[in-house]
Protein backbone atom coordinates (compact mmCIF):
# COMPACT_ATOMS: atom_id res chain seq x y z
CA UNK A 1 0.00 0.00 0.00
CA UNK A 2 1.40 3.63 -1.13
CA UNK A 3 2.11 5.83 2.01
CA UNK A 4 1.58 9.74 1.44
CA UNK A 5 3.29 11.36 4.49
CA UNK A 6 2.33 14.88 4.57
CA UNK A 7 3.36 17.03 7.49
CA UNK A 8 0.44 19.64 6.97
CA UNK A 9 0.06 22.78 9.14
CA UNK A 10 -3.12 24.69 7.94
CA UNK A 11 -1.02 27.62 8.36
CA UNK A 12 -2.37 31.15 10.18
CA UNK A 13 -0.62 31.43 13.40
CA UNK A 14 -3.94 30.06 15.67
CA UNK A 15 -2.69 26.11 14.64
CA UNK A 16 -0.55 24.96 16.72
CA UNK A 17 -1.83 21.30 15.99
CA UNK A 18 -0.98 18.74 13.83
CA UNK A 19 -3.38 17.40 11.08
CA UNK A 20 -3.32 13.19 10.78
CA UNK A 21 -1.32 12.77 7.49
CA UNK A 22 -3.59 9.70 6.63
CA UNK A 23 -6.97 11.95 6.51
CA UNK A 24 -4.62 14.60 4.08
CA UNK A 25 -6.45 16.32 1.80
CA UNK A 26 -5.17 18.38 -1.59
CA UNK A 27 -2.86 21.55 -1.45
CA UNK A 28 -6.37 23.37 -2.47
CA UNK A 29 -7.85 21.95 0.66
CA UNK A 30 -5.16 23.33 2.78
CA UNK A 31 -5.23 26.72 1.09
CA UNK A 32 -9.03 27.22 2.42
CA UNK A 33 -7.80 25.65 5.77
CA UNK A 34 -5.30 28.76 5.54
CA UNK A 35 -7.75 30.99 4.35
CA UNK A 36 -10.76 30.48 6.77
CA UNK A 37 -7.89 30.37 10.17
CA UNK A 38 -6.41 33.75 8.66
CA UNK A 39 -9.77 35.41 8.25
CA UNK A 40 -11.58 34.08 11.76
CA UNK A 41 -8.46 35.71 13.62
CA UNK A 42 -8.75 38.68 11.39
CA UNK A 43 -12.03 39.26 11.67
CA UNK A 44 -12.74 38.36 15.20
CA UNK A 45 -14.35 34.84 14.73
CA UNK A 46 -12.21 32.27 16.50
CA UNK A 47 -8.53 33.35 18.91
CA UNK A 48 -5.98 30.96 19.89
CA UNK A 49 -6.36 30.78 23.85
CA UNK A 50 -3.94 32.68 25.82
CA UNK A 51 -2.44 34.07 22.85
CA UNK A 52 -0.05 36.44 24.61
CA UNK A 53 1.82 33.51 26.38
CA UNK A 54 2.19 31.44 23.64
CA UNK A 55 -1.29 30.04 23.18
CA UNK A 56 -2.44 26.78 24.79
CA UNK A 57 -2.76 24.17 22.42
CA UNK A 58 -5.94 23.23 20.85
CA UNK A 59 -8.02 25.80 23.04
CA UNK A 60 -9.72 28.27 21.51
CA UNK A 61 -11.50 31.14 22.29
CA UNK A 62 -14.51 32.88 20.17
CA UNK A 63 -14.38 36.41 19.29
CA UNK A 64 -17.02 38.73 19.45
CA UNK A 65 -18.25 37.52 15.68
CA UNK A 66 -17.63 33.80 16.56
CA UNK A 67 -19.63 34.16 19.97
CA UNK A 68 -22.31 35.18 17.89
CA UNK A 69 -21.99 33.21 14.87
CA UNK A 70 -21.83 29.92 17.75
CA UNK A 71 -25.03 31.55 19.87
CA UNK A 72 -26.87 31.81 16.39
CA UNK A 73 -26.04 28.20 15.78
CA UNK A 74 -27.30 26.73 18.60
CA UNK A 75 -30.35 29.13 19.19
CA UNK A 76 -31.62 27.89 16.09
CA UNK A 77 -31.03 24.08 17.11
CA UNK A 78 -32.72 25.47 20.00
CA UNK A 79 -35.61 26.38 18.19
CA UNK A 80 -35.69 23.53 16.36
CA UNK A 81 -35.82 20.96 18.79
CA UNK A 82 -37.50 22.68 21.55
CA UNK A 83 -39.31 25.54 20.78
CA UNK A 84 -40.90 24.23 17.64
CA UNK A 85 -42.01 21.06 18.95
CA UNK A 86 -44.41 19.96 21.95
CA UNK A 87 -42.55 16.97 23.24
CA UNK A 88 -39.33 18.01 23.76
CA UNK A 89 -37.83 20.00 26.60
CA UNK A 90 -34.24 21.64 27.86
CA UNK A 91 -31.57 20.62 30.44
CA UNK A 92 -29.12 22.82 31.79
CA UNK A 93 -26.43 20.16 33.32
CA UNK A 94 -23.54 20.64 35.35
CA UNK A 95 -20.61 19.84 33.64
CA UNK A 96 -19.42 17.86 36.83
CA UNK A 97 -21.24 15.01 38.03
CA UNK A 98 -21.31 11.79 40.53
CA UNK A 99 -18.32 9.91 39.41
CA UNK A 100 -20.70 6.92 39.83
CA UNK A 101 -22.66 8.13 36.75
CA UNK A 102 -19.18 7.48 34.16
CA UNK A 103 -18.26 4.08 35.68
CA UNK A 104 -22.30 3.11 35.25
CA UNK A 105 -21.90 4.39 31.85
CA UNK A 106 -19.20 2.96 30.69
CA UNK A 107 -16.89 5.79 30.29
CA UNK A 108 -14.26 4.79 33.23
CA UNK A 109 -13.62 1.29 31.47
CA UNK A 110 -14.06 2.01 27.57
CA UNK A 111 -14.00 6.09 26.92
CA UNK A 112 -10.28 5.54 25.42
CA UNK A 113 -8.55 5.56 22.17
CA UNK A 114 -5.63 3.69 21.74
CA UNK A 115 -2.24 5.31 22.46
CA UNK A 116 1.36 4.71 20.77
CA UNK A 117 4.42 6.46 20.76
CA UNK A 118 7.11 6.46 17.86
CA UNK A 119 9.86 5.10 19.38
CA UNK A 120 11.93 6.70 16.49
CA UNK A 121 10.92 10.05 16.67
CA UNK A 122 8.72 10.47 19.50
CA UNK A 123 5.66 10.99 18.38
CA UNK A 124 2.46 10.29 20.40
CA UNK A 125 -0.36 9.59 18.22
CA UNK A 126 -3.55 7.35 17.88
CA UNK A 127 -3.30 3.45 16.82
CA UNK A 128 -6.66 3.81 15.05
CA UNK A 129 -5.71 6.84 13.00
CA UNK A 130 -2.55 6.32 11.56
CA UNK A 131 -1.33 5.45 8.42
CA UNK A 132 -1.80 1.93 7.13
CA UNK A 133 0.85 0.07 5.43
CA UNK A 134 0.81 -3.77 4.33
CA UNK A 135 1.64 -5.90 7.12
CA UNK A 136 5.22 -7.53 6.78
CA UNK A 137 6.17 -5.29 4.20
CA UNK A 138 9.34 -2.72 4.37
CA UNK A 139 9.10 0.80 4.47
CA UNK A 140 11.73 3.81 4.57
CA UNK A 141 12.27 6.51 7.06
CA UNK A 142 14.94 8.65 8.25
CA UNK A 143 16.91 8.34 12.12
CA UNK A 144 14.93 10.60 14.47
CA UNK A 145 12.26 11.81 11.57
CA UNK A 146 14.63 14.12 11.20
CA UNK A 147 16.21 16.01 7.86
CA UNK A 148 19.53 15.01 7.22
CA UNK A 149 18.85 12.03 9.72
CA UNK A 150 20.58 8.70 8.74
CA UNK A 151 18.65 6.18 6.32
CA UNK A 152 16.75 3.35 7.42
CA UNK A 153 14.03 1.27 6.95
CA UNK A 154 12.40 -1.62 9.01
CA UNK A 155 9.52 -3.94 8.87
CA UNK A 156 5.82 -3.50 9.43
CA UNK A 157 4.55 -5.03 12.55
CA UNK A 158 1.19 -7.37 11.78
CA UNK A 159 -1.05 -4.24 13.41
CA UNK A 160 0.22 -2.61 9.85
CA UNK A 161 0.26 1.04 11.00
CA UNK A 162 3.53 3.36 11.01
CA UNK A 163 4.24 6.93 12.96
CA UNK A 164 2.29 9.62 10.68
CA UNK A 165 5.07 11.63 11.63
CA UNK A 166 8.52 10.29 10.32
CA UNK A 167 6.74 7.43 9.01
CA UNK A 168 8.91 4.37 10.61
CA UNK A 169 7.68 1.41 11.74
CA UNK A 170 9.28 1.11 15.26
CA UNK A 171 6.37 1.88 17.42
CA UNK A 172 5.56 0.99 21.07
CA UNK A 173 3.08 -1.31 22.39
CA UNK A 174 -0.51 0.36 22.05
CA UNK A 175 -1.91 1.14 25.43
CA UNK A 176 -5.80 2.37 26.42
CA UNK A 177 -6.26 6.02 27.14
CA UNK A 178 -8.73 7.24 28.64
CA UNK A 179 -9.76 10.16 27.39
CA UNK A 180 -11.74 12.02 30.58
CA UNK A 181 -10.45 15.01 32.54
CA UNK A 182 -10.48 14.15 35.98
CA UNK A 183 -10.23 16.51 38.67
CA UNK A 184 -10.95 16.84 42.89
CA UNK A 185 -13.69 18.21 44.08
CA UNK A 186 -13.00 20.12 47.75
CA UNK A 187 -10.87 21.30 49.74
CA UNK A 188 -8.40 18.08 49.50
CA UNK A 189 -5.12 18.09 47.87
CA UNK A 190 -4.69 14.06 47.41
CA UNK A 191 -1.29 14.79 46.43
CA UNK A 192 -0.19 16.02 49.61
CA UNK A 193 -1.99 13.14 51.80
CA UNK A 194 0.39 10.63 49.36
CA UNK A 195 3.95 12.71 49.69
CA UNK A 196 3.18 12.99 53.54
CA UNK A 197 2.75 8.85 53.74
CA UNK A 198 5.92 8.86 51.20
CA UNK A 199 7.84 10.87 53.56
CA UNK A 200 10.77 8.87 54.00
CA UNK A 201 9.88 5.16 52.14
CA UNK A 202 10.91 3.52 49.18
CA UNK A 203 8.47 2.18 46.64
CA UNK A 204 8.26 1.09 43.66
CA UNK A 205 6.95 2.94 40.43
CA UNK A 206 3.56 0.55 41.05
CA UNK A 207 3.00 0.88 44.30
CA UNK A 208 3.45 5.00 44.37
CA UNK A 209 0.67 4.74 41.49
CA UNK A 210 -1.33 2.62 43.56
CA UNK A 211 -1.26 4.57 46.27
CA UNK A 212 -2.05 7.97 44.29
CA UNK A 213 -5.10 6.38 42.63
CA UNK A 214 -6.46 5.20 45.73
CA UNK A 215 -5.74 9.07 46.87
CA UNK A 216 -7.25 10.66 44.17
CA UNK A 217 -10.22 7.96 44.39
CA UNK A 218 -11.75 10.02 47.46
CA UNK A 219 -12.83 13.44 45.65
CA UNK A 220 -12.31 12.41 42.23
CA UNK A 221 -14.75 13.69 39.68
CA UNK A 222 -14.78 14.23 36.32
CA UNK A 223 -15.15 17.00 33.34
CA UNK A 224 -18.05 15.71 31.05
CA UNK A 225 -17.01 13.61 27.97
CA UNK A 226 -20.52 14.01 26.57
CA UNK A 227 -23.63 16.05 27.39
CA UNK A 228 -26.03 12.69 27.18
CA UNK A 229 -25.16 11.13 30.46
CA UNK A 230 -27.32 13.75 32.34
CA UNK A 231 -30.43 13.43 30.44
CA UNK A 232 -30.69 9.79 31.31
CA UNK A 233 -30.01 10.40 34.98
CA UNK A 234 -32.34 13.23 34.96
CA UNK A 235 -34.93 11.10 32.73
CA UNK A 236 -37.55 11.07 35.87
CA UNK A 237 -37.22 14.31 37.06
CA UNK A 238 -38.10 15.73 33.95
CA UNK A 239 -40.37 13.46 33.02
CA UNK A 240 -42.33 14.07 36.14
CA UNK A 241 -42.08 17.50 36.51
CA UNK A 242 -42.78 18.35 32.85
CA UNK A 243 -45.60 15.74 32.51
CA UNK A 244 -44.07 14.41 29.44
CA UNK A 245 -45.54 11.53 27.88
CA UNK A 246 -43.65 9.19 25.80
CA UNK A 247 -42.63 9.96 23.09
CA UNK A 248 -41.10 12.84 24.21
CA UNK A 249 -37.26 14.42 24.29
CA UNK A 250 -34.89 16.31 26.49
CA UNK A 251 -32.33 18.25 24.75
CA UNK A 252 -29.32 20.29 25.60
CA UNK A 253 -26.35 22.62 24.56
CA UNK A 254 -23.14 22.03 26.97
CA UNK A 255 -19.74 22.04 26.90
CA UNK A 256 -17.81 19.06 27.00
CA UNK A 257 -14.41 17.69 27.50
CA UNK A 258 -12.34 15.12 26.07
CA UNK A 259 -7.86 14.97 26.65
CA UNK A 260 -7.91 14.06 22.68
CA UNK A 261 -4.70 12.16 22.01
CA UNK A 262 -4.28 14.44 18.27
CA UNK A 263 -6.10 17.59 18.28
CA UNK A 264 -6.55 18.61 14.17
CA UNK A 265 -8.01 20.69 12.04
CA UNK A 266 -8.51 24.23 14.10
CA UNK A 267 -11.53 23.48 16.00
CA UNK A 268 -13.04 20.34 14.44
CA UNK A 269 -11.30 18.64 17.15
CA UNK A 270 -10.59 20.17 20.13
CA UNK A 271 -10.16 19.02 23.87
CA UNK A 272 -12.80 21.72 25.03
CA UNK A 273 -15.72 21.89 22.90
CA UNK A 274 -19.31 22.40 22.43
CA UNK A 275 -22.19 19.82 21.82
CA UNK A 276 -25.94 19.98 21.05
CA UNK A 277 -27.25 16.63 22.03
CA UNK A 278 -30.83 15.23 22.28
CA UNK A 279 -32.32 12.08 23.87
CA UNK A 280 -35.53 10.78 22.37
CA UNK A 281 -37.27 8.26 24.54
CA UNK A 282 -39.11 6.06 22.58
CA UNK A 283 -41.73 3.11 23.02
CA UNK A 284 -39.42 -0.34 22.75
CA UNK A 285 -40.13 -1.65 19.00
CA UNK A 286 -40.98 1.99 17.36
CA UNK A 287 -37.01 2.95 17.48
CA UNK A 288 -36.49 2.22 13.82
CA UNK A 289 -39.07 4.28 12.51
CA UNK A 290 -38.04 7.17 15.03
CA UNK A 291 -34.40 6.31 13.83
CA UNK A 292 -35.45 7.34 10.23
CA UNK A 293 -37.70 9.91 11.54
CA UNK A 294 -34.82 12.24 12.95
CA UNK A 295 -32.16 11.05 10.53
CA UNK A 296 -33.49 12.91 7.75
CA UNK A 297 -34.64 15.72 10.01
CA UNK A 298 -30.93 16.46 11.10
CA UNK A 299 -29.90 16.56 7.46
CA UNK A 300 -33.07 18.90 6.47
CA UNK A 301 -31.82 20.93 9.20
CA UNK A 302 -28.37 21.46 8.29
CA UNK A 303 -29.35 21.90 4.51
CA UNK A 304 -31.34 24.84 5.65
CA UNK A 305 -28.38 26.93 6.41
CA UNK A 306 -26.02 25.54 3.82
CA UNK A 307 -25.10 26.66 0.25
CA UNK A 308 -23.67 23.49 -0.94
CA UNK A 309 -26.18 20.77 0.21
CA UNK A 310 -23.88 18.28 -1.52
CA UNK A 311 -21.43 18.94 1.43
CA UNK A 312 -23.11 16.54 3.83
CA UNK A 313 -24.32 12.91 3.38
CA UNK A 314 -25.77 10.30 5.77
CA UNK A 315 -23.31 7.15 6.66
CA UNK A 316 -24.75 4.21 7.78
CA UNK A 317 -22.61 2.40 10.55
CA UNK A 318 -21.36 -0.71 9.80
CA UNK A 319 -22.04 -4.05 12.27
CA UNK A 320 -18.65 -3.75 13.18
CA UNK A 321 -18.58 0.30 14.26
CA UNK A 322 -21.52 -0.01 15.91
CA UNK A 323 -21.16 0.15 20.00
CA UNK A 324 -22.48 -3.23 22.05
CA UNK A 325 -25.59 -1.05 23.15
CA UNK A 326 -26.42 0.63 19.50
CA UNK A 327 -28.76 -1.51 17.28
CA UNK A 328 -28.32 1.00 14.12
CA UNK A 329 -26.41 4.70 13.79
CA UNK A 330 -25.87 7.10 11.12
CA UNK A 331 -23.08 9.82 11.03
CA UNK A 332 -24.18 12.96 9.00
CA UNK A 333 -20.81 13.39 7.50
CA UNK A 334 -19.64 16.77 6.05
CA UNK A 335 -17.06 17.29 3.29
CA UNK A 336 -14.11 19.18 4.56
CA UNK A 337 -11.14 20.28 3.21
CA UNK A 338 -9.30 17.57 3.60
CA UNK A 339 -11.94 14.86 2.88
CA UNK A 340 -15.17 13.42 4.70
CA UNK A 341 -15.65 13.55 8.49
CA UNK A 342 -18.21 13.24 10.83
CA UNK A 343 -20.60 16.65 12.19
CA UNK A 344 -23.66 14.55 14.06
CA UNK A 345 -24.06 10.99 15.31
CA UNK A 346 -28.04 10.08 15.19
CA UNK A 347 -27.51 6.41 17.53
CA UNK A 348 -30.07 3.87 18.16
CA UNK A 349 -29.13 3.42 21.93
CA UNK A 350 -31.74 0.71 22.81
CA UNK A 351 -32.64 1.13 26.46
CA UNK A 352 -28.88 0.60 27.60
CA UNK A 353 -28.33 3.69 29.21
CA UNK A 354 -31.52 4.06 31.32
CA UNK A 355 -31.48 0.39 32.36
CA UNK A 356 -28.07 0.67 33.52
CA UNK A 357 -28.26 3.88 35.35
CA UNK A 358 -31.65 2.34 37.07
CA UNK A 359 -29.80 -1.11 37.83
CA UNK A 360 -26.63 0.67 40.03
CA UNK A 361 -29.12 3.46 41.15
CA UNK A 362 -31.74 1.58 42.37
CA UNK A 363 -33.90 3.95 40.80
CA UNK A 364 -36.24 2.34 38.37
CA UNK A 365 -36.07 4.77 35.59
CA UNK A 366 -39.06 3.72 33.61
CA UNK A 367 -42.66 4.69 32.01
CA UNK A 368 -45.86 3.36 32.84
CA UNK A 369 -48.27 3.83 30.11
CA UNK A 370 -51.91 3.55 31.32
CA UNK A 371 -53.06 3.77 27.56
CA UNK A 372 -51.45 0.58 26.39
CA UNK A 373 -51.74 -3.00 27.24
CA UNK A 374 -48.65 -5.09 28.58
CA UNK A 375 -47.88 -7.28 25.21
CA UNK A 376 -46.31 -9.70 27.95
CA UNK A 377 -49.50 -10.09 30.14
CA UNK A 378 -51.93 -8.81 27.81
CA UNK A 379 -53.30 -6.77 30.78
CA UNK A 380 -54.04 -3.35 30.73
CA UNK A 381 -51.12 -0.72 31.57
CA UNK A 382 -47.86 -1.36 30.44
CA UNK A 383 -44.44 0.09 32.29
CA UNK A 384 -41.15 -0.51 29.65
CA UNK A 385 -37.90 1.10 29.98
CA UNK A 386 -38.18 3.67 27.02
CA UNK A 387 -35.48 3.05 23.92
CA UNK A 388 -33.75 5.77 23.38
CA UNK A 389 -32.34 7.72 19.64
CA UNK A 390 -30.04 10.12 20.02
CA UNK A 391 -29.21 12.98 17.27
CA UNK A 392 -25.49 13.91 19.51
CA UNK A 393 -24.16 17.33 17.37
CA UNK A 394 -20.91 19.11 17.38
CA UNK A 395 -21.73 22.99 18.18
CA UNK A 396 -18.17 24.10 17.56
CA UNK A 397 -17.77 21.72 14.64
CA UNK A 398 -21.19 23.09 13.28
CA UNK A 399 -19.21 26.47 13.52
CA UNK A 400 -16.47 25.14 11.15
CA UNK A 401 -18.39 23.54 8.71
CA UNK A 402 -20.84 26.91 8.33
CA UNK A 403 -17.66 28.62 7.78
CA UNK A 404 -16.47 26.66 5.28
CA UNK A 405 -19.69 25.99 3.59
CA UNK A 406 -19.90 29.97 3.53
CA UNK A 407 -16.30 30.80 2.51
CA UNK A 408 -16.36 32.73 -1.25
CA UNK A 409 -14.29 34.50 -3.74
CA UNK A 410 -15.12 36.01 -6.56
CA UNK A 411 -13.06 38.11 -8.71
CA UNK A 412 -14.37 41.28 -10.44
CA UNK A 413 -13.46 44.63 -12.03
CA UNK A 414 -13.43 47.80 -10.00
CA UNK A 415 -14.64 51.21 -10.53
CA UNK A 416 -10.79 52.49 -10.74
CA UNK A 417 -10.52 49.07 -14.14
CA UNK A 418 -8.91 46.81 -11.60
CA UNK A 419 -9.23 43.17 -11.11
CA UNK A 420 -10.27 42.39 -7.56
CA UNK A 421 -11.18 39.14 -5.38
CA UNK A 422 -13.68 39.84 -2.85
CA UNK A 423 -13.89 37.32 -0.46
CA UNK A 424 -17.25 36.84 1.45
CA UNK A 425 -18.99 34.60 3.64
CA UNK A 426 -22.51 33.61 2.63
CA UNK A 427 -23.52 32.66 5.84
CA UNK A 428 -27.40 31.92 6.54
CA UNK A 429 -28.96 35.55 7.47
CA UNK A 430 -30.21 33.64 10.54
CA UNK A 431 -26.23 32.20 11.12
CA UNK A 432 -24.31 35.40 9.92
CA UNK A 433 -23.41 37.69 13.07
CA UNK A 434 -24.78 41.00 12.07
CA UNK A 435 -28.03 40.80 10.18
CA UNK A 436 -27.46 44.23 8.53
CA UNK A 437 -24.88 47.00 8.47
CA UNK A 438 -26.12 50.58 8.91
CA UNK A 439 -23.64 53.24 6.60
CA UNK A 440 -23.77 56.94 7.15
CA UNK A 441 -21.58 57.93 3.97
CA UNK A 442 -20.18 61.01 5.35
CA UNK A 443 -20.07 61.54 9.75
CA UNK A 444 -21.73 65.20 8.96
CA UNK A 445 -25.25 66.50 7.86
CA UNK A 446 -27.63 64.46 9.60
CA UNK A 447 -26.67 61.25 8.32
CA UNK A 448 -25.22 59.39 11.92
CA UNK A 449 -28.43 60.71 13.37
CA UNK A 450 -30.83 59.39 11.03
CA UNK A 451 -28.16 56.15 10.65
CA UNK A 452 -28.86 55.94 14.42
CA UNK A 453 -32.36 55.98 14.81
CA UNK A 454 -32.53 53.01 11.74
CA UNK A 455 -30.16 51.23 14.26
CA UNK A 456 -32.70 51.92 17.66
CA UNK A 457 -35.91 50.56 15.09
CA UNK A 458 -33.97 47.32 14.49
CA UNK A 459 -32.71 47.49 18.04
CA UNK A 460 -36.30 47.10 18.97
CA UNK A 461 -37.11 44.67 16.49
CA UNK A 462 -34.15 42.34 18.82
CA UNK A 463 -32.06 42.58 14.99
CA UNK A 464 -28.77 42.65 15.87
CA UNK A 465 -27.11 45.16 13.36
CA UNK A 466 -24.04 46.64 12.83
CA UNK A 467 -23.25 51.02 13.31
CA UNK A 468 -20.24 51.04 10.86
CA UNK A 469 -18.82 54.52 9.59
CA UNK A 470 -15.43 53.91 10.15
CA UNK A 471 -12.95 54.22 6.49
CA UNK A 472 -14.81 54.21 3.09
CA UNK A 473 -18.02 52.82 1.86
CA UNK A 474 -15.93 50.72 -0.03
CA UNK A 475 -14.02 49.12 2.68
CA UNK A 476 -17.21 48.69 4.94
CA UNK A 477 -18.75 46.91 2.10
CA UNK A 478 -15.99 44.46 2.07
CA UNK A 479 -15.72 44.09 5.84
CA UNK A 480 -19.10 43.24 6.03
CA UNK A 481 -18.95 40.63 2.96
CA UNK A 482 -16.24 39.02 4.70
CA UNK A 483 -18.12 38.95 7.95
CA UNK A 484 -20.81 37.47 6.47
CA UNK A 485 -23.18 40.42 7.14
CA UNK A 486 -26.24 39.96 4.75
CA UNK A 487 -26.94 43.61 3.68
CA UNK A 488 -25.71 46.87 4.17
CA UNK A 489 -27.99 50.08 4.42
CA UNK A 490 -26.19 53.21 3.30
CA UNK A 491 -27.54 56.53 4.36
CA UNK A 492 -26.36 59.23 2.41
CA UNK A 493 -27.60 63.07 1.67
CA UNK A 494 -30.86 61.93 -0.38
CA UNK A 495 -31.56 60.22 2.73
CA UNK A 496 -31.53 62.64 5.04
CA UNK A 497 -33.94 64.49 2.44
CA UNK A 498 -36.50 62.02 1.12
CA UNK A 499 -36.12 59.11 3.48
CA UNK A 500 -34.87 56.28 1.26
CA UNK A 501 -31.76 54.67 1.21
CA UNK A 502 -29.37 51.73 -0.58
CA UNK A 503 -29.69 48.38 0.24
CA UNK A 504 -26.84 46.26 -1.00
CA UNK A 505 -26.78 42.48 -1.17
CA UNK A 506 -23.86 40.55 0.26
CA UNK A 507 -24.23 38.10 -2.00
CA UNK A 508 -24.96 39.62 -5.28
CA UNK A 509 -23.60 43.39 -4.94
CA UNK A 510 -26.47 44.93 -6.29
CA UNK A 511 -27.50 47.71 -4.75
CA UNK A 512 -31.31 49.48 -4.59
CA UNK A 513 -32.62 52.33 -4.03
CA UNK A 514 -35.83 51.90 -0.82
CA UNK A 515 -37.80 53.29 1.24
CA UNK A 516 -36.30 53.04 4.66
CA UNK A 517 -39.38 51.09 5.80
CA UNK A 518 -39.01 48.79 2.61
CA UNK A 519 -35.47 48.07 3.74
CA UNK A 520 -36.40 47.44 7.29
CA UNK A 521 -39.11 45.22 5.92
CA UNK A 522 -36.05 43.42 3.36
CA UNK A 523 -33.91 42.61 6.50
CA UNK A 524 -37.09 41.21 8.47
CA UNK A 525 -38.18 38.54 5.47
CA UNK A 526 -34.40 37.72 5.28
CA UNK A 527 -34.54 36.34 8.29
CA UNK A 528 -37.66 34.09 7.32
CA UNK A 529 -36.01 32.44 4.42
P1 LIG B 1 -15.10 11.57 16.30
O1 LIG B 1 -15.32 10.25 15.56
O2 LIG B 1 -14.90 12.74 15.38
O3 LIG B 1 -14.09 11.47 17.39
P2 LIG B 1 -17.24 10.87 18.04
O4 LIG B 1 -17.94 9.81 17.26
O5 LIG B 1 -16.36 10.48 19.15
O6 LIG B 1 -16.48 11.89 17.05
P3 LIG B 1 -19.60 11.68 19.46
O7 LIG B 1 -19.18 11.10 20.74
O8 LIG B 1 -20.65 10.97 18.67
O9 LIG B 1 -18.32 11.93 18.55
O10 LIG B 1 -20.01 13.19 19.71
C1 LIG B 1 -21.03 13.85 18.97
C2 LIG B 1 -20.45 15.02 18.20
O11 LIG B 1 -19.65 15.84 19.06
C3 LIG B 1 -19.52 14.65 17.05
O12 LIG B 1 -20.24 14.31 15.90
C4 LIG B 1 -18.73 15.92 16.86
O13 LIG B 1 -19.46 16.86 16.08
C5 LIG B 1 -18.63 16.47 18.28
N1 LIG B 1 -17.30 16.16 18.84
C6 LIG B 1 -16.89 15.00 19.40
N2 LIG B 1 -15.61 15.09 19.81
C7 LIG B 1 -15.20 16.35 19.51
C8 LIG B 1 -13.99 17.09 19.70
N3 LIG B 1 -12.94 16.55 20.31
N4 LIG B 1 -13.92 18.36 19.26
C9 LIG B 1 -14.99 18.95 18.66
N5 LIG B 1 -16.17 18.32 18.46
C10 LIG B 1 -16.28 17.04 18.88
Amino acid sequence: MPLVLRGRHLGGDLLLTKQAPNQSGNESGNDLMTKIVSLCKRRGFVFQSSEIYGGLKSCYDYGPLGAELKRNIAAEWWRNMVYERDNIVGLDASIMMHPQVWQTSGHLAGFSDPLVDCLNCRERFRADKAPRAEAGSTVNYVQGGKSGGAKLSGAVSPKGYVCPQCGAPTLSEERQFNLMFRTSLGPVDPLTEVARELEGKSLTAAKIREMLEEAAKKNVTYLRPETAQAMFVQFLNVQQSMSMKVPFGIAQVGKSFRNEIVTEHFIFRSCEFEQMEMEFFCEPGTQKEWMNYWRDERMAWYHRYANDKSAFRLRAHEDDELAHYSDECYDVEYRYPWGWGELEGVASRTDYDLSRHAAESGVKLSYFDQQKNDPATGKPGWRYVPYVIEPAAGLTRSVLCFLIDAYAEESGVDAEGETKTRVLLKLHPRLAPYKAAILPLVKKDGQPEMAMELVKEFRRLGINVSYDDKQSIGKRYSRHDEIGTPYCLTIDNDSVKDGTLTLRDRDTAKQVRLPVAEAVAAVKAKLDQ
